[in-house]
């Protein structure tokens, strides 16, 4: 079948939820609207980032890795998941920071505690941006390499696309089996394998579906380089091109992104409020609060179809929110 050549291991033992909001739905004045629950998962605390890892320590295993690097900010939930899934596996996870130690530790909440609960060897880079850390990781991995160790990065953004293809297969046959008449998706868009391979998946349903990336990051000229990227080497890796064009059936959004990444416009915080005053789940604030701010405006603009069942994909990162506290001061 479709991966049937792709490594994987699989992280996750069951589907995530697909949960109706009736009482958020009413509150949007009779919208059918459902949640694609990517923050329920058994392993880690769960998120988009473990789909990614099933076929990323997939293919670290089919290396024989003997140590799984990976790098991010200290809040990272990726970091926290790829050490949470090594940990279970059995594998060496070595983390790269960016920041500084001190600071880290003093401050140990969200997802540096659980990394360091988890007590993955870490290493800080000091405050550099992304291609430093980056780099520093690639030199990291050529020094293993040198001692005749076998590392794995983390990270190829096509691999990591292929869990949310496969996200896509589960939310449609989940869709199908529960009547669900599901039409148009939402989902935050960033570093793109969550949303491009969701996208990907879809467009195999030909027209079906209307999907809408919000973006938590980049402007539109940044995003559509992402998107044909990981959309080509998708095409490429699966040997099948969907019969979709993805731009007929998307839409990008970066006018709900405010001052930047990471930056909440008060409009995200006041949609990540409401999510959890109707419905008693919670969304963080760096992705999803951006998206479900653009969704709800959707909604009241009447740019999702009145008519037919929306679904708004929470792609996880709870552990997140517990270092967000400072933005909720409404
Ligand atoms: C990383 C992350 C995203 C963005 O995923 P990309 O694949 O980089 O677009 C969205 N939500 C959460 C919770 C994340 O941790």
């Amino acid at each position: 079948m479709l991966f049937s050549k792709i490594p994987r291991i699989r992280l996750l033992d069951k589907e995530t939820p697909l949960t109706l909001t009736k009482n958020l739905g009413d509150y949007l004045g009779g919208q059918e609207l459902y949640f694609k629950r990517d923050d329920v998962m058994e392993l880690g605390m769960g998120g988009n980032k473990l789909r990614c890892l099933e076929f990323w320590l997939g293919e670290a295993v089919s290396q024989k890795a003997s140590t799984v690097i990976v790098a991010g900010l200290p809040v990272s939930n990726q970091c926290r998941l790829t050490a949470a899934a090594c940990a279970k596996l059995g594998i060496k996870c070595v983390i790269i920071h960016n920041g500084e130690k001190t600071e880290v530790e003093a401050n140990r909440v969200g997802n540096p505690l659980l990394n360091h609960i988890l007590s993955v060897e870490t290493i800080y880079c000091g405050n550099v941006d992304e291609y430093e850390r980056a780099r520093f990781a690639k030199d990291y991995a050529d020094n293993l390499t040198k001692q005749g160790e076998i590392p794995y990065i983390i990270g190829d953004p096509v691999i990591g696309a292929l869990g949310y293809v496969a996200a896509a297969l589960e939310l449609v046959s989940q869709a199908e089996r529960e009547n669900i008449d599901l039409y148009d998706i939402v989902i935050s868009a960033s570093g793109g394998p969550t949303s491009v391979g969701l996208l990907y998946g879809l467009a195999l349903f030909g027209k079906s579906f209307r999907v809408h990336l919000i973006s938590a990051e980049y402007k539109r000229d940044i995003f559509d380089n992402i998107m044909t990227n990981i959309y080509e080497g998708l095409c490429k890796t699966l040997d099948l091109t969907p019969p979709a064009n993805p731009k007929d059936i998307s839409v990008f959004y970066d006018n709900y992104l405010g001052e930047g990444y990471a930056k909440p416009t008060k409009e995200a915080i006041q949609a990540s409020a409401l999510l959890a005053q109707k419905e008693g789940f919670f969304a963080e604030v760096t992705y999803n609060a951006k998206a479900l701010d653009g969704m709800f405006d959707l909604i009241k603009s009447g740019n999702i179809c009145k008519k037919r069942g929306a679904c708004f994909y929470l792609t996880g990162g709870t552990p997140a929110l517990f270092a967000q506290g400072k933005y909720f001061n409404a």
